[in-house]
């Protein structure tokens, strides 16, 4: 089944809307209000030990990569921040009824998935998430290679000191000691996620460089790239196969060479915390005109249970590893923060 927002997510309007655009549009607006966060927070995030910061490229990027991540640590009373850095209005639109919200047809998306990320962000406890610059300033990129790469306010054409300036001052503000994005190819090759990997990377280097910018600097301690070992997608696509479905990921052998995935040697963390899969799996329903939930992936993964959704993957590319003694089996660690109490 795909939740849709008419249904059990839908929240109570004050007055009842004229049409079901103007009900999406009008509860954008309040989300969009309370979606930036006032000093209230940061004094907040100041008094936790623990903060991690974790920056996307679109609405459902955080909860598909770091959900049980975000959800652990805001459940061990550690500030989380999440910067996303558009809105995702090129998405596609998975759901029939809000098809018409499409970047092609009134181009309206941006509200609806604004929306859907402060739901998904409300399953998952994590209060202080933003858009980098403020909701629209930069939008949505669109799939590499497509015309939508062109417009110059897409993320893609962003001056990248100024777009990293813009993160510094987050980084500034929070002060967190632990950093998540994506690979240098942004995990899959979305230009929006190159884009969130490359501004991440140069807003860490600015935000200790005492002569750049306003506020006082700020040393980032641990720098993460989320990863998914190769081995991991070849043990989905396994089971997928031996479920007889032939159609996910066609024309991939899950024995043969793979377009996608971490190199398992790379990989240096795993976060494995079952009790949150409920919290993630409800975030990826608040992301419906995302994701659809009876998908045969989802549905396949949902069978396997905990197993699959529980664990996420990370290579620490900044800082040192935290001591042996704190890792599994494997030798990895398990906790982003390992090594810094
Ligand atoms: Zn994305």
């Amino acid at each position: 089944m795909t939740i849709t927002p008419e249904g059990p997510l839908a929240e109570e309007p004050e007055a009842r809307p004229t049409s079901p655009e103007e009900a999406v549009l009008r509860e954008a607006e309040s989300v969009l209000e309370q979606a930036q966060p006032g000093a209230e927070s940061s004094m907040e995030a100041l008094d936790s030990g623990r903060r991690l910061l974790l920056v996307h490229a679109h609405p459902d990027d955080e909860t598909i990569g770091n959900g049980v991540t975000m959800a652990r640590y805001v459940g061990q009373g550690a500030h989380v921040t999440l910067v996303t850095c558009t809105l995702g209005e090129e998405g596609e639109v998975l759901v029939p009824e809000l098809a018409h919200l499409a970047a092609d047809q009134e181009d309206q998306l941006g509200h609806q998935r604004v929306h859907e990320l402060a739901t998904a962000m409300e399953a998952l406890g994590v209060r202080d998430h933003r858009f980098l610059g403020g909701p629209g300033r930069f939008r949505d990129s669109g799939m590499m290679g497509l015309p939508s790469n062109d417009r110059p306010d897409c993320f893609w054409q962003a001056d990248l000191d100024e777009a990293a300036g813009l993160l510094v001052e987050v980084i500034r503000e929070m002060r967190p000691q632990v950093v998540v994005t994506y690979d240098e190819n942004g995990g899959y090759g979305h230009p929006d996620h190159i884009q969130a990997h490359r501004v991440t990377m140069r807003a860490v280097e600015l935000a200790a460089d005492p002569s750049r910018g306003r506020g006082e600097p700020w040393q980032v301690a641990k720098v993460y790239w989320s990863a998914v070992p190769i081995s991991w997608w070849r043990q989905s696509m396994r089971a997928l196969r031996a479920s007889g479905d032939t159609t996910t990921f066609e024309g991939l052998d899950p024995e043969g060479e793979l377009p996608f995935g971490t190199p398992d040697e790379l990989v240096t963390t795993v976060v494995d915390a079952p009790e949150h899969v409920e919290a993630k799996l409800a975030a990826m329903r608040a992301h419906a005109t995302q994701i659809t939930v009876d998908g045969p992936f989802f549905a396949l993964s949902n069978n396997l249970g905990n197993e699959v959704w529980s664990r996420e993957a990370y290579q620490l590319v900044h800082g040192q590893a935290g001591p042996a003694e704190e890792r599994d089996a494997q030798g990895h660690e398990t906790d982003l923060f390992s090594g810094l109490d």
